[in-house]
């Protein structure tokens, strides 16, 4: 085995495993460095309902120029998962597959959030079949439920099983090597280890996930590095005999998080997912919270099925998802030529993991070729302005949030407490507003409209309030 390595890979969830799979697969000599047993606390990728959502995460209010270039390569990505499961499969290692079918449903009132994701499976020649809510087999849909969407062509797949195959397939390839440690710094062609070993390597990829930023000096912004925000997502797993879905099931997106769902796994149990919070303070040891899961569980039983409300909780995780202000990943070369990233895949990792793995490969063997990509590491980031991003959407957004847990707000109110939350946080956003500055900081440190329900509890939280949500 050589010392220095053609490339390091610095991670252990889906997207370090997927990029190192790949360059093994292309001949390199691999170093990966991260943790190899244990519980993975915090790791998103374990976390995931891995669901693969070509089209399901797809909003109204999502630009036409974002859907295109995510939906292209969400699309990618779903060409690519037939031949990369055959190769992990032809090593011996037990077969994982993907289990295709997918229903989105409209809770009440939300069936225009069906519209966006028909018409762009529409618009890729893929399926999309529109259908009475009762017509889900093994759900008993809340009566007022809006609508449904039957995706035939998306899928699912077990995340962990997924996991378990990648990691004895780089374990056991003769040109790899696993340090089953953390990396606690990295230089140009070097990754300084906690276990005091030092890799060496033509190429360093960084996917750490949200810890990413935080292996390089100044969180990388010298070589080129956007800020990397995490969104904290609480997801458990369910015993439930009752309600047997042989399909995804699950909301359009909302309350800046990815919709109620349910996915069934192999071994009988099903998986619901779960809460997006954008966290300032990234621990990946914090678990979740009772309030999390109680938006799980009221989520679960007044969206999908009442009879939930009866499933055992057989388990649950926290993961945190890395994304950037233009919610786009970032994937290539840094301005340290050596140093590439491959993160902030936000909810779409799993699915996109062999797509990210197939275009670092390709930049690794050839120079260049994410020069023009749209998730090139050094693209130009947006700083929007808080007039921009908050919009009645957001507003909208927050009353889904502050409602997760069963309450309810009269339509009439809602509009009102929506239009007033608007005006209310365009005033205090503003330059001009003295007392808005603590709000205006927090705006600038993450400046996406998942910042939101942080704004709102701000005030109380600089009172010394703790946060209950
Ligand atoms: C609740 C939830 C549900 C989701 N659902 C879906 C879904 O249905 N479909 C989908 O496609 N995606 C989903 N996602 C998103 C998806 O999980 C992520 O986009 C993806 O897993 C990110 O993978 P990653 O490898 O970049 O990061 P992670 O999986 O977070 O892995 C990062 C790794 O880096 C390691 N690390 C941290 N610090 C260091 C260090 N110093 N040195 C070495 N290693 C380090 C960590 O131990 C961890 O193993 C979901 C995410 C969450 C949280």
């Amino acid at each position: 085995m050589p010392e220095t390595y053609d490339v390091a890979v610095v991670g252990a969830g889906v997207v370090a495993l997927a990029v190192a799979e790949e360059l093994l697969a292309r001949g390199l000599t691999v170093a990966v460095i991260g943790p190899y047993g244990g519980d993975h606390a915090g790791q998103a990728t374990r976390a995931a309902g891995a669901m693969l959502s070509m089209f399901s995460e797809i909003e109204p209010g999502h630009p036409g120029d974002r859907v295109s270039v995510e939906t292209g390569e969400r699309l990618a990505a779903h060409r690519a998962y037939p031949a990369w499961l055959s190769r992990l499969a032809a090593t011996g290692e037990r077969v994982v597959s993907t289990v295709a079918g997918t229903w989105v449903l409209a809770p009440a009132g939300r069936l225009a959030q069906l519209a966006p994701i028909t018409a762009a499976a529409r618009a890729a020649g893929h399926p999309a079949e529109e259908h009475d809510a009762g017509q889900i087999p093994g759900l008993h849909t809340p009566v007022d439920t809006a609508g449904a969407l039957w995706l035939p062509t998306e899928a699912r797949i077990d995340s962990g099983l997924l996991m378990e195959a990648l990691s004895r397939v780089i374990r056991r390839h003769p040109r790899a090597v696993w340090h089953d440690t953390t990396a606690t710094g990295v230089a140009t062609g070097v990754v300084r280890c906690a276990d005091g070993a030092r890799v060496e390597a033509g190429d360093v990829v960084l996917a750490a996930g949200v810890a990413t930023a935080s292996l390089l000096d100044e969180a990388g912004r010298p070589v080129g590095v956007p800020p990397i925000l995490a969104g904290r997502g609480a997801s458990v797993l369910l015993h439930a005999p009752a309600v047997s879905v042989p399909h995804v099931v699950r909301t359009p997106n909302a309350a800046f998080a990815c919709g109620a769902h349910l996915v069934p796994r192999a071994d009988g149990t099903v998986y619901l997912g779960a809460t997006n919070r954008l966290t300032t303070s990234v621990d990946l040891t914090h678990p979740a919270t009772l309030d999390e899961l109680a938006v799980l569980a009221a989520d679960a039983s007044t969206l999908l099925d009442h009879r939930l409300a009866g499933a055992q909780v057989r388990g649950h995780r926290v993961g945190l998802r890395p994304y950037t202000v233009d919610h786009l990943p970032l994937l290539g070369r840094t301005r340290d030529p050596r140093l590439l990233l491959a993160t902030a895949t936000y909810r779409c990792g799993v699915l996109l993991a062999p797509r990210i793995a197939a275009l670092i490969a390709d930049e690794i063997t050839a120079p260049g070729t994410l020069d023009d990509h749209p998730y090139r590491v050094l693209r130009p980031m947006p700083t929007p302005a808080a007039s921009a991003a908050l919009d009645n959407d957001a507003a909208q957004a927050l009353i889904e949030h502050l409602v997760q847990g069963g309450a309810n707000l009269p339509t009439a109110a809602a509009e009102q407490f929506s239009e007033f939350v608007e005006l209310a946080l365009q005033v205090l956003l503003d330059d001009a507003c003295e007392q808005g500055a603590a709000l205006r900081r927090l705006w600038r440190s993450a400046p996406v409209v998942e910042v939101v329900p942080a704004l709102f509890a701000l005030p109380r939280r600089m009172k010394g309030t703790p946060d209950v949500r």
